[in-house]
């Protein structure tokens, strides 16, 4: 593969969205919070750093978060950092070992991690009233630029529970420069971390995107069939990188034993090669040797025209919506599964069981035998899968659509500029 060089840090190019359209999903009451919020805020510059526009959760998110700011009217922008193939397989193992992998850290690796960061800082223009940096890829740039104005912010969206001690005491450092941190969950803030603020944040998804937006069952079923999947059979559906920590070895076993009983059963995986997750190729190999050219089993990528319409087509055809992850900062697709309607299983781990509420918005999970176990039971109890389905839709729709997500954001923002704003709103999607 050829390694990019571009120096410093790239723009990206954003859809235009606006607060409006989304009264129609959570109401005037909530748009009108969101504009009281941004009144102190208007003109404020902001900036968001991540290292892919594209594949994965937080990509996802900022697609919608951005410009949903802008409407608001604040000045926001998103940039990606570059970096050579080492340094994002570097970063891609300091994922991986954050997520508890025992993982070694050779001065190489360190060295390709700063010199990346090094890169990004020196070219980096321009002053932001507020500079959100997103997971670890680009966590040095704040001490690379500290003598800048402004309010920097570390956005963590992963699990850090059981960090490997090497690496999280080499980003400690960098993380400890900010003045606040983003988790999603309590639980993730490690217990030496000194910093000025915490907040908690849970991911958010869009109900208006091409993903999410309403879709007509035959719609869905004619997008499905130019993937060669029968819209009139029944299917598992996971919509996931193509990674360890998503288990899709795990879940073609989940398929094969639930297709013992149900033989029409099919299993669609759909996973995209996100530029920063070097390990995709490789993990999309070991998955489809696992298939073993099953035809009822497909692999999809974005390499196969698989863009967000597609998935929205796969999650609303799917009989029931698996992300059996073994750790998960947050688990976007669960709430996606979830806001189309859909039972949806999930592995019990990281964020997932803030959408899934055992026996009532959907099922966790620990192992093989208890996926295949709650698939089956889907399959015979629909009635009772429908139920679920819909108290999971009603949850997404009060707590994890991209509204409060910018609410959260907003909140933020007044609380560091010294505004504290102080009107009661869920636990889970407090500031803290
Ligand atoms: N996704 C996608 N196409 C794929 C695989 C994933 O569009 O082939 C999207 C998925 O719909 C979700 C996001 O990427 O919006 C994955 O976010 P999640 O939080 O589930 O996992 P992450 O990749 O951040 O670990």
């Amino acid at each position: 593969m050829e390694e990019m060089r571009t120096h410093g840090m790239q723009n990206v190019v954003l859809s235009t969205k606006s607060l409006a359209d989304y009264a129609s999903v959570v109401g005037d009451e909530v748009i009108a919070e969101l504009r009281q919020l941004a009144k102190p805020l208007q003109g404020a510059r902001v900036l968001h750093i991540s290292s892919t526009a594209y594949g994965g959760g937080v990509a996802e998110m900022l697609h919608t978060l951005i410009p949903l700011m802008r409407d608001a009217g604040l000045e926001a922008e998103w940039r990606i950092i570059s970096g050579t193939d080492d340094f994002f397989a570097v970063t891609k193992s300091m994922h991986n070992a954050l997520q508890g992998m025992d993982l070694e850290l050779p001065p190489a690796a360190r060295a390709a991690y700063l010199h990346a960061n090094v890169e990004n800082a020196v070219y980096f223009e321009d002053e932001f009233d507020y500079v959100i940096v997103h997971d670890p890829q680009p966590a040095p740039l704040r001490m690379l630029r500290a003598g800048d104005k402004g309010r920097w912010i570390w956005r963590c969206h992963i699990d850090l529970t059981a960090a490997n001690p090497t690496y999280w005491g080499f980003l400690r450092p960098f993380v400890q420069m900010y003045d606040a941190a983003i988790f999603t969950l309590p639980s993730y803030v490690k217990h030496d971390l000194e910093i000025g603020k915490v907040a908690i944040i849970p991911p958010a998804i869009d109900p208006l995107s091409p993903k999410n937006a309403p879709m007509t069952q035959e719609e869905a079923a004619s997008i499905i069939q130019l993937y060669g999947v029968d819209p009139k059979r029944p299917m598992l559906v996971q919509v996931s990188r193509f990674d360890p920590w998503k288990d899709p070895l795990g879940v073609i076993d989940v398929y094969r034993a639930v297709k013992r009983e149900y033989p029409a059963m099919q299993l669609v995986m759909v996973g995209s090669m996100a530029h920063d997750d070097p390990e995709g190729m490789e993990y999309f190999q070991r998955t489809k040797e696992h298939a073993d050219a099953d035809p009822d089993i497909h692999l999809l990528s974005n390499l196969d025209g698989v863009g967000n319409a597609e998935v929205n087509a796969f999650q609303r055809s799917a009989t029931v919506v698996l992300q059996k992850s073994l750790r998960e900062g947050f688990g976007l697709t669960v709430s996606e599964g979830l806001w189309k309607g859909k039972p949806v299983i999930g592995g019990n781990v990281g964020g997932i069981p803030l959408q899934i509420e055992e026996g009532k918005t959907g099922y966790l999970v620990e192992t093989i035998e208890q996926c295949t176990d709650r698939v089956l039971d889907i399959l015979r109890h629909p009635e009772r899968a429908k139920a679920l389905a819909d108290r999971g839709h009603e949850h997404v729709r009060q707590n994890f659509l991209s509204t409060a997500n910018l609410r959260n954001y907003l909140r933020l923002f007044n609380e560091l500029a010294g505004r504290p704003v102080t009107e009661q709103v869920p636990a889970t999607c407090a500031a803290r």
